[in-house]
């Protein structure tokens, strides 16, 4: 039998096509010399699964720098280090609405967010390190871990970045007035330079992204990054502010947590399922990647990937309903995973069931449960009790321990 190779990469294949023949005009970001000599042509796309699988269509071999997706990551490494109490004292979790380089500080003198320059300065300065030297390689230890590889940085562009770096160093100083950072600023910007200036490929985005989708966990290493809750709150910052001046626009239309650099990477998160990196580096007027936007949209809309669409019902946790009148006996057969929305319907029919027909005993029967959440235990649970209080019993079979609701 002939390779089978695999329908993602050739879905993949596809979109890079159907995109490449669009017309998604971009520039080539040029604040700095070494930005401008990256080749406008390649196109890449990846995503790795929470099962570990990785798929790539393109130029998906192509390095290059990370930029400012590195700001979500090293929010993620701060959150870990610090919690989320000492984290938000000094950056704010709101969208700013400004330029990601803005002069932006709230009325506590925070920065706004930890996506734009000021916060993610500030972000920076809190990896531990006596040195900047020191704040960075742990920083490149801890994105290194969430890619599943040995990142390096491209030390051109970062010494090109800092030659031109006032305004960070002006965003930093002024920080530093408002007491939201501590220690130099050139300790912070230099740190915050050689993050921006990581290489990468499309591939380690969507692992880096796979372990937020996989609440803090690398699915290709099976190595906890970081705590589940910080998975969870920095997606909700990619979310509402991670595409630049279009995040509300990018919600609105694609409905995935992402981060964009102006090296024309885009790191998108389907949470519970996939990771995705796309990379072209031509960016639109606000400075994410033209193609890169377009090829996440017409994924969301083809794998129906937007977080607040639901168009399927979710099948019935009840799969049959036997009712035995000699005995007084309802037994009600359940089946796959059962969550809140489960459990409710599960409650709602055995309550219905049990008063219409004067029954003393329920059975649930949950051979073929394969899983239980924690609220589906907590509302079954308050079922159960309620049912003996009444004056039935109730049996529960669950060979396999997988509804559990002890
Ligand atoms: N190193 C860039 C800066 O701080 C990152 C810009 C970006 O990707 O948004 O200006």
């Amino acid at each position: 039998m002939a390779a089978l190779g695999n329908p993602v990469s050739r879905a993949f294949a596809r979109v890079l096509a159907d995109v490449r023949a669009g017309d998604h005009p971009g520039r080539l970001a040029d604040y700095i010399p070494e930005l401008a000599k990256a080749d406008p042509d390649a196109f890449a796309l990846s995503a790795a699964s929470v099962s570990g699988h990785t798929y790539a269509a393109g130029d998906s071999t192509v390095p290059f720098t990370i930029q400012s997706i590195s700001k979500a990551f090293v929010y993620a490494l701060a959150l870990a280090e610090h919690g989320v109490a000492a984290v938000t004292a000094r950056v704010g979790v709101e969208p700013s609405g400004e330029a990601f380089n803005a002069i932006s500080f709230d009325a506590q003198g925070r920065p706004a967010n930890p996506m734009i320059n000021a916060g993610a300065i500030v972000t920076t300065s809190l990896i531990a390190g006596a040195t900047a030297d020191e704040r960075f390689e742990r920083i490149r230890r801890g994105l290194s871990a969430f890619a599943g590889r040995e990142l390096r940085c491209d030390e051109a562009v970062a010494a090109s970045e800092s030659a031109t770096g006032d305004r960070n160093r002006a965003l930093a100083m002024l920080a530093r007035s408002s007491g939201a950072l501590d220690g130099t600023v050139d300790d912070a910007v230099e740190a915050y330079f050689r993050q921006c200036a990581l290489l990468v490929d499309t591939t380690d985005l969507a692992v880096m992204g796979a372990t937020l989708a996989n609440d803090g966990v690398n699915p290709v290493t099976d190595r906890r990054i970081v705590p589940s809750i910080v998975a969870r709150d920095t997606l909700s910052l990619m979310s509402s502010c991670g595409m630049y001046d279009r995040s509300g626009q990018w919600l609105f239309d694609v409905g995935l947590p992402a981060k964009s650099g102006v090296g024309g990477g885009i790191v998108a998160v389907a949470p519970g399922e996939y990771g995705i990196g796309v990379f072209s580096a031509p960016l639109d007027a606000v400075g994410n990647s033209a193609r890169g936007v377009a090829a996440l949209r017409m994924l969301s809309e083809g794998f129906g990937l937007h977080l607040f669409r639901h168009p399927d019902r979710p099948v019935s946790p009840v799969q049959a309903v036997e009712i035995d009148a000699r005995t007084e006996t309802v037994t009600m057969r359940l089946r796959g995973v059962v969550d809140f929305v489960a459990a409710e319907q599960i409650a709602y029919q055995a309550a219905e069931t049990m008063d219409a027909t004067g029954s003393r005993t329920l059975v649930l029967d949950a051979a073929d449960v394969a899983a239980s959440t924690r609220v589906a235990a907590l509302l079954l649970g308050d079922l159960f009790a309620h049912v003996r209080e009444a004056g039935a019993d109730i049996v529960v079979v669950d060979p396999e321990g997988t509804l559990d609701p002890s």
